[in-house]
């Protein structure tokens, strides 16, 4: 009797359990995927962690869902008599559940929910899914933004126009890590969750560059750090401050890059706390123009935010003092905003950050020098800082000391790279997505996650169960466990039950799931294929592009979430707004500016690269005008004090500590920090 010889097929990939995407080989032992690796080749292929090790066990996992279930039993009784339907009925009746609602109430009455592209699968099929609500035409998408995500993605926005300054998320900056002088790693651990950051960050320091970690815990690279900041849980935004403070009195700050391209010289009223605009000076100036000083010739020098530039040469702006200026009200004492700004700063001493942070001043002292010194420098923030009320206000001081080293988009610094060009396919161009009315939440904060179209789950809950501020009565969910993930899942359970209809998909039965109406199953991210265009790890990361095949097929009748939306899609009739139903015609279009073809691509399961070349300084480039580019702001100025708060009824500079992090004491039991 011969011993049999095994099928061994070995397939390279990506792992999408989470934003990390290490690239990956896949081995299959007679048909069954038997291992996962890390894949050397790929530029996120160092190392894979636990979780995609574990892959295997997750897709053969025995409470996999397979089948399409429909509930038939009410939602308070204990067993919900989930019959199993065929894919057809399913979405026929999720589809006919959405346009009733739709006619009753507008579409958007019925929310969709997705669990978080940073750490599942999701993020294979986001774009369609966004795509989906606006061919529906709801804004409602209850995520979990605005606990995690939004600091880092979103409120960078008002400080520099750009999302995502530190992480490289959809297109913000990335920390150029190889060329770095120094690396901030603020509340952020790659050793556990982005391990090929932690290995970049380990051949930095070999060749010398310098490291601060802040964090709460001595974890990951905090032992390898030059200065470890054991910051007091939510006071990031005080650090930020006091670094900022120590920076700008030592004169550690970059003046001509804060003079140049921050609205740091234009000058703020004493008298209305609002930038002085040059239509209210006595001598009238461009109406929508702002005013700053000039010290050679002591006098007022306007500036048009339309066209970025100075009525004269910006060399000689002052950026800090007090000038009287001839106005139509009168003579009115004005200060430069970054004049402002040092003061808001210098209210965060060294003193007061022991106090409030429980930093040591010598340690302060140590990480300003050290980011001062060894510039370039770059940063990386991840969701440590953001668990708290004051994310916004965090984000937004961090990013403004990032600000003061003149580091933003210059080799080494937090660096716009270069993207394979492609074309969008979210759909923001679709009739429906024309009339879609504002997310809940967003009259109440108009600068918050509303919005972007996300929802808090407190805001979904209070209109379903109240109808403020319009009613909801149904959800579409794609593996969000509302219940476990987010708080008041007592409200919670007792929203999704109130709901008119709710359709989820997901991989397993979860207590969110359960009080579902119909429940689809999905398959893993190892049993679809999935597009992705550039890794936001580097400038070589950006040039890959990966069509990623499925390993093995899904269990059951379980489908990709990307086949589920245009199969919904299609029963909704707007089939015709999904290329009818093909998905690779929708990959072309999005592959169409890269020149890279999809067949060439399904060849070539380790991809293909686009070679790209970064631009660096990009705020420097003149514009099809001959005006400097600048940054997508307001003022097209990286803002240290931001009018568009001052609009909406918040103070334009300031931070406050998080209630949460006043009422904690000093931890007695931890060693002091180095
Ligand atoms: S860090 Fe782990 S879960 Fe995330 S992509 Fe890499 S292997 Fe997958």
């Amino acid at each position: 009797m011969s011993a049999e010889i095994a099928d061994v097929r070995q397939v390279q990939g990506y792992c999408s359990l989470c934003i990390a995407r290490c690239g990956t080989v896949a081995t299959v032992v007679d048909g069954r995927f038997a291992r996962l690796d890390p894949d050397p080749t790929h530029p996120t292929g160092a190392a894979i962690c636990a979780k995609g090790r574990a892959a295997p066990e997750l897709v053969y996992h025995k409470d996999r869902l397979k089948h399409p279930l429909r509930r038939t039993r009410p939602k308070g009784d204990p067993d919900p008599g989930w019959e199993e339907i065929s894919w057809d009925a399913a979405l026929d009746q999720t589809a006919a559940a959405m346009r009733r609602i739709a006619e009753q109430y507008g579409p958007e009455a019925v929310a969709f929910s997705q669990s978080s592209p940073s750490t599942t699968a999701i993020a294979d099929s986001g774009a369609f899914l966004t795509r989906l609500m606006n061919a529906f035409g709801t804004p409602n998408l209850v995520s979990a933004l605005e606990l995690c995500g939004w600091g880092r993605g979103f409120a960078t926005r008002y400080v520099f126009g750009v999302g995502s300054v530190a992480t490289g998320s959809a297109g913000g900056a990335m920390a150029d890590i190889a060329e770095s002088g120094c690396l901030i790693l603020w509340g952020y651990n790659p050793s556990f969750s982005r391990i090929t950051h932690a290995t970049a960050t380990v051949a930095g320091l070999k060749r010398g560059m310098k490291l601060i970690v802040i964090d709460p815990r001595n974890v990951g690279l905090a032992n390898k750090a030059d200065v470890w900041l054991r910051v007091r849980p939510g006071t990031d935004g005080a650090l930020a401050l006091g670094l900022a403070s120590t920076m700008i009195e030592r004169g550690w700050y970059d003046e001509e890059f804060v003079r140049a391209w921050s609205n740091g010289p234009l000058l703020v009223r004493s008298d209305t706390d609002r930038l002085l605009k040059a239509e209210h000076l006595a001598s009238a100036g461009g109406s929508g123009q702002f005013v700053a000083w000039d010290t050679v010739s002591n006098s007022v020098v306007t500036y048009d935010p339309a066209a970025g530039r100075y009525q004269a040469p910006g060399g000689h702006l002052a950026l800090r003092g007090e000038y009287k200026v001839a106005t139509v009200d009168g003579t009115v004492s004005c200060r430069p905003v970054f004049d402002r700004y040092a003061e808001l700063c210098k209210r965060y001493s060294p003193e007061v950050i022991e106090a409030t942070c429980w930093i040591p001043p010598g340690q302060l002292e140590q990480a300003a020098r050290t980011i001062w010194q060894s510039r370039p420098v770059s940063y990386y923030a991840w969701s440590g800082h953001e668990h708290h009320a004051n994310s916004t206000e965090t984000a937004r001081a961090m990013a403004m000391l990032y600000a003061l080293t003149g580091s933003f988009d210059v080799a080494g610094g937090n660096v716009l790279f270069a993207a394979v060009p492609a074309a969008s396919i979210a759909g923001e161009e679709l009739p429906a997505a024309r009339r879609i009315v504002p997310a809940i939440g967003f009259n109440e904060r108009p600068l918050g996650p509303a919005r972007f179209h996300h929802v808090s789950t407190r805001d979904f809950y209070r209109a379903v169960l109240e109808g403020v501020p319009y009613p909801v009565r149904g959800l579409i969910g794609f593996g969000s466990n509302l219940l476990l993930a987010q708080g008041d899942p007592v409200r919670g359970r007792t929203a999704l039950a109130a709901l008119d209809f709710y359709a989820h998909a997901d991989l397993f039965m979860t207590p969110t799931a359960a009080l579902a109406d119909i429940v689809l199953p999905v398959a893993s991210c190892f049993e679809r294929e999935a597009l992705k265009i550039g890794f936001e790890i580097s400038e070589e990361a950006q040039s890959l592009v990966q069509l990623r095949q499925a390993i093995v097929a899904p269990p059951g009748e379980a489908r990709s979430d990307t086949e589920l939306i245009f199969g919904l899609a299609a029963s909704l009739g707007l089939g015709e707004h999904f290329w009818n139903g093909d998905v690779d015609a929708a990959y072309r279009q999005q592959l169409g500016p890269s020149g890279i073809s999809l067949n060439r691509l399904r060849a070539e399961p380790a991809g293909l690269r686009r070679p790209l070349t970064t631009r660096h300084m990009k705020h420097t480039v003149s514009d099809e005008k001959g005006n400097p580019r600048g940054f997508p702001t307001p003022s097209r100025k990286i803002e240290f004090w931001s009018e568009t708060f001052l609009d909406r009824g918040y103070p334009p500079c300031r931070i406050l500590l998080s209630r949460q992090s006043a009422r904690l004491r000093a931890p007695t039991w931890l060693p002091p920090s180095r």
